[in-house]
């Protein structure tokens, strides 16, 4: 990654300083240095271009080669690109503001408080780009004329604003302002104090950010957090909090020297921390991590350094599942009925993107959202995946495109199941192949006739192929560990269409990228009411109940029987007994949603795998107990769901019970995967799936396996969730096309 951060001039400066002569050049496949030096200076120059590589530049590998011994240059010289073609698509990911500009922000006199600073090695991209070459003209910049000064440092190639696109200042570049009552204020220090007044007031105050609005109010004010609950209509989904710098975010949360590192990168994603000191309550409730992230814009400092606030909580700024504003117009017109004041600037935000979400498992980063910091990365594949288009999975929807052996997967689009995430969907696949130069001739969907993207695949007259979820999911862990022969893959999630019309969710497949067998699965029940289970899991306990009891079920002598409502339950039995909208599921996450039930923990969850999350932030540490099951043919929770009622009944503690189910959950992936080991004399195993967010279940079955001398693999560059299934169906499609030719 070489383009539009900052390497060329950042090279230009290493031999300057060494006196090294020769040129740079952009080039399709990377950076071309030709140098004149001897040997030692020549070792200098290309270990620090190894080790002081801007931030947000990638060096995959450096390649020297000897041409000659003539002397043939004057100077060092940064050459104007000849052969930009189609092939350069790289394109930065937005980089939060780095330490040098900061820093300008009290020194330079015409960007004294500027708050859009920016650099080679920091500021906007990818959510201002309409275009490549990366040119000021194909940004959002592009009606803003640049000053003499800011021209100066634009042009001097010695300067860290050379060829920085959205190169600004007080003078010449965007402006915030702030909507308030009948009221706006463009004045800089009118709208941070008028802010400030607000948040430490406890109001709510909606603001522009890199790339889309967020709703942002104290996050130490129980009154402000619940008011800005109910007027979002969001019950107890967590918010992410952003703290003033990393010094104020230890005294409220553990972090490890991995996690600091993530959290202060220049990604500046949402790290899932443990939370020792309370904030307001209605943050997180009931949850042990916060989602905690630094400023990232100069806006956010300024912010924090002209008040006494010490974290804001900071929520994406959309209606109920629509995705994220980004225009000023609607933001002020929707906006105004949840926040006190609006705050905007005016440069436009082209592509939106989603704050990222993360966190640290064995030192490694697991990405739960790939957005901000991160898209549009491209990944790099050990083959071809050239002119496909994968239209991801249903829910956490991200699309991938691939060109020649790399995958370009989207920013986070969201659920889609409404025709504004339809329409986000459309508008972004549109764009990353404008921009990618990328026409691609087949499209890849889910089994799911019904799903939208299903629709759109169809309807795009390109040759459609169809990948079963859980087979992506193992193909897109897979991809990113760069291997292609048989593993045994496991897949746990909440649903995805199985080959039988079943819902499945618990899978042991022994797959490659062409084909899948299914060696074993979560024993079926039924799941009543389809999707509403999802949501409601008293309805999983039920027919799990139901299931491995009879009807004998409601005799037992536990509160979540004595809490159901009979009528309710009655016609949920019958609904069982005549399978009306009951499909079966092998789903771990139902299984999850099921026993959380049980136990008396979320029989209603407002959120995607609250129960779950709720269940494992109760996990008492140090139990090594699991439950009894049954891996035969098919892996049954019989025996575990009857210990835990009778767990219940002898009160067991709640944190016993969570350890000894997820401990039970780890011993049946081991046997399971073992025995498929066995018969397959295949020793590679790739975990996948949503479950696997949980840090607990993920670390254990890792351990447990590499104990078995199984060669385990895990996700790291894209999500574990269904965030991830557009890599994995490219993938396959991949290797399906090859294999036809
Ligand atoms: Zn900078
Ligand atoms: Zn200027
Ligand atoms: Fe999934």
């Amino acid at each position: 990654m070489v383009q539009g951060v900052g390497f060329r001039p950042f090279v230009y400066r290493i031999a300057s300083n060494l006196g090294i002569k020769g040129t740079i050049e952009n080039r399709n496949d990377g950076v071309i240095i030709e140098m004149e030096g001897n040997d030692s200076l020549v070792e200098v120059f290309v270990s620090t271009i190894k080790k002081d590589a801007p931030p947000a530049s990638a060096i995959d590998s450096v390649e020297i080669e000897i041409i000659g011994k003539k002397i043939r240059f004057d100077d060092f010289s940064i050459i104007k690109s000849t052969n930009i073609s189609d092939s350069i698509t790289e394109i930065s990911p937005d980089i939060a503001v780095c330490d040098d500009c900061l820093a300008d922000m009290t020194l330079q006199p015409h960007r004294i408080s500027y708050p859009f600073i920016n650099c080679t090695n920091c500021g906007p991209r990818f959510s201002i780009i309409r275009d490549l070459p990366y040119d000021r003209s194909k940004t959002t910049m592009d009606n803003f004329v640049m000053c003499e000064t800011c021209h100066h440092e634009y042009t001097d190639v010695a300067d860290r604003r050379f060829h920085a696109q959205p190169v600004a200042c007080n003078n010449c570049g965007p402006m915030y302002s702030i909507h308030y009552k009948e009221t706006i204020t463009n004045n800089h220090a009118e709208v941070l104090q008028l802010a400030n007044g607000l948040l430490n007031n406890g109001k709510i105050v909606a603001i522009k950010g890199m790339g889309g609005y967020f709703i942002a109010c104290d996050a130490a004010n129980e009154d402000a957090v619940i008011r800005l609950r109910k007027q979002k209509k969001r019950d107890a989904k967590p918010f992410a909090v952003m703290f003033c710098d990393i010094k104020t975010l230890k005294k409220y949360t553990v972090v490890s020297d991995a996690e600091e590192k993530l959290i202060c990168s220049w990604r500046r994603p949402i790290v899932l921390l443990e939370q020792t000191t309370p904030l307001a309550t209605s943050v997180n409730y009931q949850l042990d991590k916060l989602g905690a992230f630094l400023p990232y814009m100069p806006f956010h400092y300024q912010l924090f350094a002209s008040s006494k606030l010490e974290a804001l909580v900071m929520t994406s700024g959309n209606i109920s599942d629509e995705p994220i504003i980004i225009d000023d117009a609607p933001a002020l017109e929707k906006l105004s009925s949840i926040a006190d004041a609006v705050i905007t600037y005016n440069r436009d935000i082209y592509n939106r993107c989603d704050d990222s979400v993360a966190f640290v498992s064995n030192g490694k980063t697991q990405l739960i959202r790939r957005s901000r910091g991160y898209v549009p990365a491209q990944i790099n594949l050990p083959f071809d995946v050239d002119s496909i288009f994968a239209t991801g999975a249903e829910l956490k929807n991200t699309f991938c495109l691939g060109k020649n052996n790399k995958a370009i997967i989207s920013q986070h689009i969201g659920d889609l199941k409404n025709a504004e995430t339809l329409d986000f969907f459309a508008e972004s696949a549109e764009r990353f192949k404008k921009l990618f130069r990328c026409q691609p001739r087949t499209i890849i969907s889910d089994l799911h006739p019904d799903y939208l993207s299903t629709k759109y695949a169809r309807e795009s007259g390109l040759r459609h192929i169809q990948v079963q979820h859980h087979h992506a999911h193992i193909a897109s862990c897979m991809a990113e560990n760069g291997i292609n022969e048989k593993v045994i893959g496991v897949s746990l999630d909440g649903v995805g269409l199985g080959t039988d019309g079943a819902v499945w969710g618990g899978e042991f497949l022994v797959c490659d990228y062409t084909s899948f067998e299914r060696s074993s699965h979560f024993n079926y029940v039924p799941m009543p009411g389809g999707d509403k289970a999802s949501k409601e899991p008293w309805r999983m306990a039920v027919a799990y109940l139901y299931h491995y009891f009879g009807k004998d079920f409601l005799k037992l002598d536990i509160p979540f029987i004595k809490n159901l409502e009979l009528q309710k339950t009655k016609l949920l039995m019958q609904a069982i007994d005549s399978k009306i909208n009951t499909p079966l599921t092998s789903s771990c996450g139902r299984l999850f949603d099921a026993v959380a039930a049980i136990c008396g923990i979320c029989e209603k969850q407002i959120y995607e795998a609250q129960a779950a999350m709720q269940f494992e932030s109760m996990i008492a540490e140090n139990c090594s107990e699991f439950y009894s099951f049954e891996s035969i043919s098919t892996l049954s929770f019989e025996n575990t769901i009857k210990d835990i009622v009778r767990d219940v009944q002898l009160f067991v503690p709640l944190e016993i019970i969570a350890a000894r189910f997820h401990n039970t959950l780890v011993a049946a992936i081991v046997e399971t995967v073992l025995k498929i080991s066995k018969q397959h004399n295949i020793n590679i195993v790739a975990l996948s799936g949503g479950c696997f967010q949980n840090r607990y279940l993920l670390e254990h079955t890792v351990d447990a396996l590499s104990r078995k001398q199984l060669k385990v693999m895990i996700h790291e560059k894209v999500p574990a969730n269904d965030g991830g299934v557009s890599l994995g169906q490219l993938t396959i499609a991949s290797f399906l096309i090859k294999g036809k030719k």
